[in-house]
C-alpha cells in the first residue's frame, strides 16, 4: 500500500512530491496524460522567483521532477481512471490496475477551454490548436495570417510568440480591454504584427468542407455584424477547465468543477488533499501552485503522523 499517491505532475504535484519525498514517504506520482502539466506548453516563464533571465516552462518542471526523484519520489507515466474514496485505504484505478493509498494529493491541474463550436472540433489539429508553443512553428502556419482568440495572459503570450512565424496575428477578444497583466498587455499592443479585433467573437471556423482552416467567421458583439477573417491557423487561448471529472460526487467542488478545500489544503474527505489549478481559479500561477503543493504535502505528512501516533 502507498503512503502517498500524488495525482498530477505540474508545479503543484511535483512540489508535493519533493516535500513528501524528503519526509521519507516515497510518494507515487502519477503523471496523467500531460506530464509536467500546462506549464510545459508555455515558452518562457518570467515570474517564477529565482530566474531573473526567465526559464523555459518545460525545463522548470523537468528540474522539479529531478529534484523530487532525487529524494525518492517515484514518477509513473499513468492515468487515474477512477477513485474510491469511501473506504480506507483509498482505492485508485490506475491504467486498469488497483492502487491502494493512505493519503491522496490531487494536483490534476486544468485543461484548455474550448470555444464549443462544431467547426472548431472538426478542424482540431487541422489548423485549430490550443498551444502556440507546441504547434506555432509548423510549416502550415509559416508566413500566413493567424488568429489568436482570448484576451488574457495566455492569449497575449501566444500572439507574441506567433509573430515569429505568422505574417500577421489577429487577436480576437470579446471585449475592448485585455484581461492580461499590464506588462503583457502593453507588449502585445506595441507589437506591430499583432492586430487586435475588439468586441468580437468567433462564430465559425472555416472551412470544414476543405478539411483545413482558411479563416474564421467573426461577429461584432455590439452591432451583430459578421465578417470573415482569412487565416491559416486558429489558436484558442480562452482559459482553462479543471481536470476533476473523476472526483465528481466524491469530493466537494464548485459549479465550475474547482475542488473546494475545507481546512488548509484538506478536502471534505480526511486524508485527501488538493493543490494547484484544479482548486484555484483565482491566482493560477506556477509559484502559487508550487506553494499550495508544499502546503498539501505538509498536511498529508501530519495526517499520516496522526494515523501512526
Ligand atoms: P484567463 O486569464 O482566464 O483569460 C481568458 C480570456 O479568454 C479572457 O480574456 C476571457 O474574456 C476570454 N474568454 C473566456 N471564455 C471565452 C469564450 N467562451 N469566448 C471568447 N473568449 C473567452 O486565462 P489565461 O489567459 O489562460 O490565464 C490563466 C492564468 O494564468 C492567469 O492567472 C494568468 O495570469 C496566468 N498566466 C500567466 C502567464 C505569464 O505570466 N507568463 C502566461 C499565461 C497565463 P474576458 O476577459 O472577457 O473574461
Amino acid at each position: 500500500m502507498e503512503k502517498v499517491v500524488i495525482i498530477g505532475t505540474g508545479c503543484a504535484g511535483l512540489t508535493a512530491a519533493l516535500y513528501t519525498a524528503r519526509a521519507n514517504l516515497a510518494p507515487l506520482v502519477l503523471t496523467g496524460r500531460q506530464p509536467g502539466g500546462l506549464l510545459t506548453t508555455t515558452t518562457i516563464v518570467e515570474n517564477f522567483p529565482g530566474f531573473p533571465e526567465g526559464v523555459d516552462g518545460y525545463e522548470l518542471v523537468t528540474r522539479m521532477q529531478k529534484q523530487a526523484e532525487k529524494f525518492g519520489a517515484r514518477v509513473q507515466f499513468a492515468t487515474v481512471d477512477a477513485v474510491d474514496l469511501t473506504q480506507r485505504p483509498f482505492g485508485l484505478t490506475v491504467d486498469g490496475e488497483r492502487v491502494e493509498a493512505q493519503t491522496v494529493i490531487i494536483a490534476s491541474g486544468a485543461g484548455h477551454r474550448h470555444l464549443g463550436l462544431d467547426s472548431e472540433h472538426a478542424l482540431e489539429n487541422k489548423g485549430v490548436t490550443y498551444c502556440a508553443t507546441c504547434d506555432g512553428a509548423l510549416p502550415m502556419f509559416r508566413n500566413q495570417p493567424l488568429v489568436v482568440v482570448g484576451g488574457g495572459d495566455s492569449a497575449c503570450e501566444e500572439a507574441n510568440y506567433l509573430t515569429r512565424f505568422g505574417a500577421v496575428v489577429y487577436l480576437i477578444h470579446r471585449r475592448d480591454t485585455l484581461r492580461a497583466s499590464k506588462v503583457m498587455a502593453e507588449r502585445t499592443l506595441a507589437n506591430p504584427k499583432i492586430k487586435p479585433i475588439w468586441n468580437a467573437v468567433v462564430t465559425e471556423v472555416l472551412d470544414v468542407k476543405q478539411d483545413k482552416v482558411t479563416g474564421v467567421r467573426v461577429k461584432d458583439v455590439n452591432t451583430g455584424a459578421e465578417r470573415v477573417v482569412d487565416c491559416a491557423g486558429v489558436f484558442v487561448a480562452i482559459g482553462h477547465v479543471p481536470n476533476t471529472q473523476i472526483f465528481k460526487g466524491a469530493i466537494t467542488m464548485d459549479e465550475a468543477g474547482y475542488i473546494i478545500p475545507q481546512h488548509g489544503q484538506q478536502t471534505n474527505v480526511p486524508g485527501v488533499f488538493v493543490a494547484g489549478d484544479c482548486s484555484d481559479h483565482v491566482y493560477r500561477q506556477a509559484i502559487t501552485a508550487a506553494g499550495l503543493g508544499c502546503a498539501a504535502a505538509i498536511e498529508a505528512e501530519r495526517y499520516l503522523a496522526g494515523l501512526c501516533g
